[in-house]
């Protein structure tokens, strides 16, 4: 039996027995009872890379259903999954950096390492929707542009959707150029919080903040914007970080309707 060593879930979202949703963590006990790291990254579904995302979605309750992901490009392209017969092989090639569904029994996901993870819920209308939103997807307003397409297709009322915000870098070590941050001075010229100036002469972003802003700014209340707070990079918690790390594995976080 396999046995997840942290259990990385949104306790807001657990109140919806409709649900099942996870944060991978970087280590796992496998069969023989060794510590192993996950390692979903590689081509298909074959070999290492399918074994442990499947190893994953049965260690939260998801069998016998294939996972689905897009193609990420820090884009701010959504998908909407609504064919229950597109193969999860074909949805992989799309470029896009959000995936939204009504489909039950479809689990959904995002691959991350320090980028910000994004589920998104509409209680109501029973749809569900994973974000990659890192730096470049923040600034082209990726969280706003999933809401307002949520809107737009399906009838939700922003003020009625959930959104949790898994690990990601935070503000304590995201140092990045000055060039990096003016897209979120020209998105927030009023706020002097999404960033402070380091001694280096570069700035520590705050994507959680920018993103928490964005989803506000789309009309989430503040109150269903949930965090789980902890640096990728610093955290003590056992989470990939490209950035502390350089080339690394992925956390994978994922989100399905139950059958
Ligand atoms: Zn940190």
């Amino acid at each position: 039996m396999n046995i997840l060593l942290e259990k990385l879930k949104f306790a807001q979202f657990e109140m919806f027995p409709e649900l099942i949703h996870a944060v991978s963590p970087r280590c796992f006990e496998n069969d023989r009872g060794e510590i192993e790291e996950f390692s979903f990254q590689g081509n298909g579904e074959s070999g290492k890379s399918g074994e442990h995302v499947k190893l994953f979605l049965e260690s939260i309750g998801i069998e016998n259903s294939s996972l689905f992901l897009v193609n990420q490009v820090h884009g701010d392209e959504i998908f909407i999954l609504e064919d229950q017969d597109f193969a999860c092989s074909e949805v992989r090639k799309i470029s896009a950096d959000a995936l939204l569904t009504q489909l039950h029994g479809k689990p959904i996901g995002i691959f991350t390492a320090d980028c910000l993870p994004i589920l998104i819920y509409d209680p109501r209308l029973k749809v569900i929707g994973a974000i990659h939103a890192g730096r470049r997807g923040s600034a082209q307003s990726m969280m706003l542009k999933v809401v307002r397409k949520m809107a737009r297709v399906y009838g939700s009322r922003p003020e009625e959707l959930v959104a949790g915000f898994g690990p990601a870098i935070g503000g304590c070590c995201y140092e990045v150029s000055e060039d990096c941050i003016q897209p979120f001075k020209d998105l927030f010229p009023d706020e002097k919080s999404l960033f402070r100036f380091g001694l280096s002469g570069n700035y520590f972003l705050d994507l959680i903040a920018v993103n928490k802003l964005e989803g506000e700014k789309a009309g989430l209340l503040p109150e269903n914007i949930f965090l789980m707070d902890h640096c990728t990079c610093c955290s003590t918690r056992n989470l990939y970080s490209y950035r502390r790390e350089g080339i690394t594995g992925r956390i994978l976080t994922t989100i399905m309707l139950r059958p």
